[in-house]
């Protein structure tokens, strides 16, 4: 699938290593977890995360007497799908107007996730407005725009250093009298300048809340899978300045440390929504756990 190929670089780090301890170790020992857990940290799959997994792994091997290392890799890909249950998979948009606030800081892959989002949704037979409330870049405007013609999916945007909330205003406004099935709306990611981030998502939620009281909504944070635990660091910062509903998680066809999505959903506690494999529009696809633990080992 596309989802395994987009993986291939975890597939042929991660997976090929705990592989190798499976077949390298012919008993159960403190040396065999070792390996593991220093695999795993490795992989990006985060300390805490790594220590769950392994106590549980430790557990089941006691508890089921088992001495044979590779009678435990299934327990231990079990464990590693216990770690990701977070609860919620990604929203289908189907039965109430909503509104989605994407957020994320600059280069993450937010624009680029708008877009594809915006052509998915427009596939399933969505009605669709883009709002590009990034209003500081007019090359963000610009490339949403090219995706945005790409989807054919209409866009509200405002001059280079317009209010975005004003922009946010015009198309919560627009989508209400058009009777708009999703509105995606593009945010600036200054993380840098937090107090004047946090006013301004501040604003434009105000501005949602009043104009459009009845949508669904969504505030989906994008983080950059090959920054690691960085972006466990950006989601937590964002996390301060809006209530998060979902991640999309980017770029980890380009990361062979993907145990970053295993970190995410076991320390966050905030469902991973989405994944991006690649940079073409099929490469956005809907986060689902068992099929990302699948996607890996099988
Ligand atoms: P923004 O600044 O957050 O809006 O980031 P962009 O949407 O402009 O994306 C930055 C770069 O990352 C672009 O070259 C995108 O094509 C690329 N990109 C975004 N998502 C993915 C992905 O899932 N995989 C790969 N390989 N590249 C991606």
């Amino acid at each position: 699938s596309r989802l395994k190929e987009g993986l291939t670089k975890t597939r042929n780090n991660i997976v090929s290593s705990i592989d190798a301890v499976f077949g390298g170790f012919s008993t159960i020992d403190e040396d065999f977890y070792e390996e593991l857990e220093e695999i795993l940290i490795m992989g990006d799959i985060g300390v805490n995360a790594t220590e769950k997994i392994l106590e549980r792994l430790r557990e089941q091997v006691k508890e089921k007497h088992i001495k044979e290392p590779a009678a435990c890799k299934e327990l231990l890909i079990e464990s590693i799908r216990e770690q990701m249950q977070v609860g919620e998979t990604a929203y289908d948009f189907e039965n109430e107007q909503s509104v989605v606030l994407v957020i994320g800081v600059n280069g993450v892959g937010k624009t680029t996730s708008v877009g594809k989002l915006a052509g998915i949704l427009k596939d399933q037979g969505k009605n669709v407005l883009i709002a590009a409330a990034d209003t500081y870049r007019a090359a963000a405007g610009e490339q949403l725009l090219t995706w945005a013609n790409r989807a054919g999916v209409p866009m509200i945007g405002g001059k280079e250093g317009a209010d975005p909330a004003s922009v946010v205003y015009d198309a919560v406004n627009a989508a209400k009298a058009r009777g708009v099935d999703v509105l995606l709306c593009d945010t600036a990611g200054r993380l840098h300048n937090k107090k004047n981030l946090m006013e301004e998502l501040k604003k434009i939620n105000r501005i949602i809340e009043r104009e459009f009281p009845d949508a669904h909504r969504e505030n989906l944070v994008v983080l950059d899978g090959t920054t690691g635990q960085n972006a466990l660091n950006q989601a937590r910062e964002f996390g301060q300045v809006a209530d998060l509903t979902g991640i999309i998680l980017t770029k980890m066809d380009g990361t062979a440390k993907g145990g970053i999505a295993v970190a995410i959903q076991s320390e966050l506690n905030i469902p991973v929504k989405y994944i991006g494999v690649g940079e073409h529009i099929e490469d956005l696809q809907k986060f689902d756990p068992e099929q990302f633990v699948n996607a890996l080992f099988d």
